[in-house]
């Protein structure tokens, strides 16, 4: 590998199976490429049934002495895993990098986001309080307890390698769970240092497993196997899906964050700078790759014009890079069926009236670099103002009044994220109540943080991730009645 680390052992080319570094029985291999060049990053197992199952039965064995330690002691652990992350933040920055294509600076700052959660849950795993009710009758007392739900599955996407992770194994082991994750087949690199530093922190053998190969296979068995008692996923809503179902048989406890298509509507009298660089965080962040990317923008007739011509300067100005170099600010897409995507939502979106004002077409540098773009005079009959972009990609619709905004807005099965930009107070709560989306960007176009409940409505998925309320994903809720 070409990727010059300071500690070398961080890169990994076996699994991580109840405390083993272990290679496929089959000898299968994945083989890891840099998106931004072709270069082979690293190879990983390519793993069957067989060794899941293993890895299934290590967390099970785990569970009990893992789920009896104190929270204090989960906690000590944890805070150790965090520490150890950032203090390896630029090798495992440099990793994401090569195997994901995001620009250094935004694989740094997702490393200190993915710790943030492991030292978030490290907090929390010492106050997971339960509750006593007052009887229903003079000789019975009440006693809610909160348990670990046991053992856990966790299948995570190539779009956040290590935050996604992290999200879900931070509240398992507070909790008391033991957990196994399989990454996506893009990046499970990033995935395979974060569990050699949890091995390095303490975490006992088995608490935490990582298994990588064919998502079909171990997906079947992490749904299927009646040990696993729940599943944490997140990618699209289509997999998703797929995955309820097969979780319906053993009747597993699910988290599901699945797709977005998040509105973004500027109000005539919002602050239009601020509205462009909220556009420019949430839309062209990690190209265009976020669940919680912007993915149609509203803004207002009075200020539609002057809206796009500042967007589109603006946009003018991303730098398209490697991501690996100085000042990169839009990295290639993961792959080429990402970019036939956004090229074919371009050439629909066109068809039907839409202006490319910048950008719309592959980028010079090849690949699948693909150029920042913004379409004027989008409108509710294109595939992209119903289908998740996942690239670097603006469509901007223009609306009239406040009512037509929300309706517009609401008029998708997602429901994950949203943003709006407007000063009248009243305006602000109306609209921030109205729209039927788990995480709402007032004013603010970067809503991810530890300490607040990520999470979608309707087909965007269940559960929440972060926060004190991402624990209670992990936990069983026991009814005590006391006869006395
Ligand atoms: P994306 O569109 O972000 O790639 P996917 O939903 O396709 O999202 O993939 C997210 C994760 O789900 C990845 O780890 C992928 O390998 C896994 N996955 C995809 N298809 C299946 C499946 N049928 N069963 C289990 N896991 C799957």
């Amino acid at each position: 590998s070409s990727l010059e680390l300071k500690d070398a052992s961080l890169l990994r080319g076996d699994c991580f199976i109840a405390g083993e570094w272990r290679n496929a029985a089959s000898g299968k291999v994945i083989t890891v490429t840099n998106p931004a060049t072709g270069a082979q990053v690293g190879v990983v197992p390519s793993l069957s049934a067989i060794e899941t199952r293993e890895a299934i039965d290590g967390a099970n064995a785990a569970l009990p002495a893992w789920s009896a330690r104190t929270g204090k002691e989960r906690a000590a652990i944890l805070r150790r895993w965090f520490e150890i992350i950032m203090a390896n933040q630029d090798d495992l920055a440099a990793i994401m990098t090569a195997e994901q294509g995001k620009p250094l600076a935004e694989s740094r700052g997702e490393i200190a986001y993915a710790a943030s959660y492991i030292e978030w849950f490290a907090e929390e795993a010492k106050r997971i309080y339960g509750d006593t009710i007052p009887g229903f009758s003079a000789d019975r007392r009440i006693v809610v307890l909160k348990q670990p739900i046991g053992v856990c599955a966790a299948i995570t996407p190539w779009n956040f390698p290590a935050a996604m992770i992290t999200r879900k194994a931070g509240p398992a082991l507070a909790a008391g769970c033991t957990m196994v994750v399989k990454p996506a087949s893009q990046t499970p690199l990033s995935a395979l240092a974060l569990c050699v530093l949890a091995e390095r922190a303490g975490v006992p053998a088995g608490v935490l497993s990582c298994v990588t190969g064919s998502a079909r296979e171990i997906g079947g068995e992490l749904t299927a196997n009646p040990i696993v008692r729940k599943l944490s996923f997140t990618g699209s809503t289509e997999v998703g899906k797929v995955l309820l179902k097969q979780c319906a048989d053993t009747v597993k406890r699910t988290s599901m964050e699945l797709g977005g298509n998040a509105p973004f509507i500027v109000f005539d009298d919002a602050d239009l700078d601020a509205a462009v660089e909220g556009a420019i965080a949430s839309k062209y962040r990690n190209a265009g790759q976020t669940c919680v990317c912007a993915n149609r923008l509203f803004a207002q007739a009075g200020i539609y014009d002057a809206f796009v011509e500042k967007l589109s300067r603006r946009v003018a100005t991303l730098r398209v890079a490697d991501g690996a170099s100085e000042g990169a600010e839009i990295g290639p897409l993961i792959d080429e069926a990402a970019l036939s995507k956004v090229e074919e939502l371009i050439e629909d979106a066109v068809g039907r009236g839409g202006r490319v004002t910048v950008g719309g077409k592959r980028h010079a540098l090849g690949r699948t670099y693909f150029e920042p773009t913004v379409i004027a005079g989008a409108t509710p009959e294109m595939d992209i103002f119903r289908e998740e972009i996942f690239g670097p990609v603006a469509p901007v619709i223009r609306f009239d009044g406040e009512a037509e905004a929300i309706r517009l807005a609401n008029s998708t099965q997602y429901g994950l994220a949203a943003y709006f930009y407007g000063r009248d107070i009243s305006r602000v709560w109306r609209v921030a109540e109205a729209l039927e989306f788990g995480i709402v960007g007032i004013n603010q176009g970067l809503i991810s943080t530890e300490v607040a409940p990520f999470g979608g409505m309707k087909e965007s998925g269940n559960g929440r991730e972060g926060s004190k309320y991402g624990i209670e994903d992990y936990l069983e809720l026991k009814y005590l009645c006391m006869g006395i």
